[in-house]
């Protein structure tokens, strides 16, 4: 009997990489071939590639030369997503046995490289979306489901390599979107998440001349009786409209949590950042926000070492953190990028500065977290389950507020999907928790 033929994936990167994954991986079942954990005994290869910062994309080359060495004989492998596309054909002299490069809107032709192994497979085009009507749709969803509505980004941040990678703006058609979450409520979502570079920037335009935005999407997806809880990441703050905002107060399935990156304190680094709005205005869309939905908490994602960047720019940087209160934040270390307008600009952060900048920033994000985990303590949250922990006794949940929340199993019961969980302990990385009789 023909044995079947495995393929390993390995993801870096965003959400939006993460589906990627999952609809190749869909793919390539759906061609009676089956997902390994063994790079040495599987026939495809395929690494899934973030190029955001400078680290992860040094970070696939090494282990693209790992790979080279262990996998067998014959087998394919290549690498998709924005590291193909930001190094093309450049990748194939670095790594000359690479068999496929194949950019972030070009995963559907994998094919092309299976019918035809003894080719190099090249394809770092821009310009559609077909890929999502080309590629089958994964069988059984996640409970935490995933769906992108668009793709690309219009705002071109000077140190942001995206606008290349993924190129200009596209918005999905609404009814593609809604279909799509449909088959997911009905395979098994509890959660749906919805996914864009600025996803907030969502606009579709029909036949008829009608406009979709993102408040529309949310609408119709809270209709659905299967989905409990929506999302959506990541939203660019001058893009979140007046008539989102109303959706956190009118639709409970909206989550009270948004990621709504301000990356510095600074005016000025955000003016050297190609980002226009206020400090002002960015505080007045909070307080909006927060009108809608009180109990609404907000992360953010933090840039430090940003060329230029002074001691006092770090420090508005700090004063805003306090102010807002982020929770669950990213902190980075500004890292210079091909194809960005800042890796050119003088006065570039020694790396050292950079360092203790992040470890001061980390540290005050931390404590604002650690202080929200612990007021959180004797509150009732509901809370959807992610899955057992390594220890398989307990269970680890995440709450409204994306905090991680950790129950042990009980004893005579199935453990319930979503649960109203007493929060009894914290820490700054997490919460312990006991179920609740209804
Ligand atoms: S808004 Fe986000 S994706 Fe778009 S250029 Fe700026 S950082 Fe990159």
């Amino acid at each position: 009997m023909k044995s079947q033929k495995k393929y390993f994936i390995k993801t870096f990167g965003c959400q939006m990489n993460v589906y990627d994954s999952w609809r190749i991986a869909a793919m390539l079942d759906a061609r009676g071939m089956v997902a390994s954990k063994d790079v040495a005994d599987a026939d495809v290869i395929i690494l899934n590639t973030c190029s955001v910062r400078e680290k992860a994309t040094n970070k696939v080359f090494s282990e693209l030369g790992r790979i080279r060495d262990a996998k067998k004989s014959g087998a394919l492998f290549g690498i998709v997503g924005c590291v193909a596309r930001e190094t093309g054909a450049k990748a194939f002299h670095r790594i000359p046995d690479l068999n496929f490069v194949l950019g972030p809107q070009s995963y559907h032709r994998l094919p092309q490289i299976l019918e035809n192994p003894d080719a190099k497979l090249l394809n770092i085009d821009l310009g559609g979306l077909e890929k999502f009507d080309e590629m089958p749709q994964i069988v059984h969803a996640p409970v935490v489901s995933y769906i992108p509505i668009q793709e690309g980004c219009n705002h071109c941040c000077t140190y942001c390599i995206v606008p290349y990678t993924r190129g200009p703006e596209l918005s999905r058609s609404f009814n593609d979107v809604i279909r799509d979450t449909l088959h997911a409520a009905k395979t098994g979502a509890i959660e749906i998440c919805f996914l864009g570079q600025n996803v907030n920037g969502y606009k579709y335009t029909d036949e008829n001349g009608k406009i979709y935005r993102l408040s529309d999407l949310i609408r119709e997806t809270a209709k659905m009786p299967e989905i409990q809880r929506i999302r959506f990441t990541s939203s660019y703050p001058t893009e979140m409209t007046d008539d989102l905002i109303q959706m956190f107060k009118t639709e409970h399935k909206l989550l009270p949590f948004l990621n709504m990156p301000i990356q510095s304190g600074s005016p000025d680094v955000l003016k050297r950042m190609n980002r226009p709005y206020s400090l002002d205005a960015y505080i007045k869309i909070i307080n909006k926000l927060r009108d809608a939905r009180p109990d609404i908490q907000i992360s953010s994602d933090f840039i430090v070492g940003f060329p230029g960047e002074t001691d006092n720019d770090f420090e508005q940087t700090l004063k805003i953190a306090e102010q807002i209160k982020y929770i669950n934040s990213y902190s980075f270390k500004y890292s210079p990028r091909p194809h960005t307008a800042a890796a050119l600009m003088p006065n570039q952060i020694p790396e050292n500065i950079k360092r203790e900048r992040l470890a001061v920033l980390d540290s005050a994000l931390n404590e604002i977290q650690r202080k929200f985990n612990e007021k959180c303590i004797g509150k009732t949250l509901p809370c959807l389950c992610e899955g057992a922990d390594k220890t398989g006794h307990h269970l680890i949940y995440r709450t409204p507020y994306m905090q991680q929340c950790i129950v042990a199993c009980p004893k005579d019961t199935a453990c319930p999907t979503m649960a109203n969980i007493k929060i009894t302990a914290a820490n700054r990385a997490s919460l312990r928790g006991e179920y609740v009789k209804n």
